[in-house]
């Protein structure tokens, strides 16, 4: 039996992010700091993009570590709560796929003019272009538009900008139009010949819908050994995916990740490899795909 994240010293991490979405690493470099963090099983899970991939998956092969093409879709379910969807194992050239997050990306940008406008009408002067320079890849998110605010003096971090201005009901934040639901994720992610996996299900509160997801609507996993989850986090999951496992007779996959953007974004001390993930976990994701 396996015990800790580690086998033969071997280490996977399945969450991760660079410059083509929100993180701070273009895609070569991230894997580079994979290589030189010992790391052995890799994906690149760009939020709604594919486009880091095939960069990623070059010097990846490089460095002899075995990469997982994934991806990590914005959805929101019935409830109105944000969920994110990985997909492992897609083909980064699906055609439909691909049209869809086209689709979604034009509807970001539509939602980040309409941003701007009332940062504008609030005295806060901000432009597309300005925003761009953060957004290297295809994800315009407020994140990228806090950080301008932050450059201007307008407030001194970006938690600040999201407390006084950009999250949720404060008033430069604008709702998405139409997200993806979880369900129409994982019919996404497996016609583009991927796995689904909910990420970090510890910020949804939501273990009867996943458990659903898991038994009627094809989901294939949980992100278990997300950084953010505590022992008792990995364990509740843990349970969650073998009542479901019993449910619908077939394995549950677990999966776990950093979720690393960068040292410096958001949380402190950020570390790439930085997870709980069991090598023998990452190692059946391999097997299914
Ligand atoms: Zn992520």
């Amino acid at each position: 039996m396996d015990i800790g994240p580690k086998r033969d010293g071997k280490k996977a991490d399945l969450h991760m992010h660079s410059t083509m979405s929100d993180g701070g690493y273009p895609p070569e470099d991230l894997m580079r700091k994979c290589a030189a963090a010992g790391l052995h099983i890799v994906s690149l899970t760009d939020h709604d993009t594919t486009k880091g991939l095939e960069r990623a998956k070059e010097v990846a092969k490089q460095h002899k570590m075995e990469f997982i093409p994934g991806i990590e879709l914005s959805t929101r379910d019935v409830t109105g709560t944000g969920v994110d969807i990985l997909g492992y194992g897609i083909n980064p050239a699906d055609e439909m796929l691909l049209q869809t997050l086209e689709f979604h990306q034009n509807m970001r940008i539509g939602r980040m003019e309409k941003m701007i406008d009332h940062c504008q009408q609030h005295n806060l002067d901000v432009d597309f272009e300005e925003v761009k320079k953060y957004a290297k890849g295809d994800t315009y998110s407020r994140p990228h538009l806090a950080k301008v605010l932050v450059d201007k003096g307008y407030v001194k971090t970006v938690k600040e900008a999201f407390d006084l201005y950009l999250g949720q009901n404060k008033p430069c934040y604008v709702p998405k139009e139409k997200d993806m639901s979880p369900k129409e994720a994982i019919e996404l992610i497996h016609q583009a010949g991927g796995v689904a996996v909910v990420a970090h299900p510890i910020f949804y509160e939501l273990d009867n819908s996943i458990y659903k997801w898991l038994t009627e609507d094809g989901l294939d996993g949980i992100e278990v050994y997300h950084r953010d989850h505590d022992e008792q986090a990995v364990q509740r999951f843990l349970t969650l995916a073998v009542k479901a496992e019993e449910a619908r007779g077939a394995f549950v996959l677990k999966t776990g990740g950093s979720d690393f953007h960068h040292e410096s974004f958001g949380r402190e001390g950020e570390q790439i490899g930085q997870t709980k993930l069991p090598f023998y976990e990452a190692e059946k994701l391999l097997k299914r795909l």
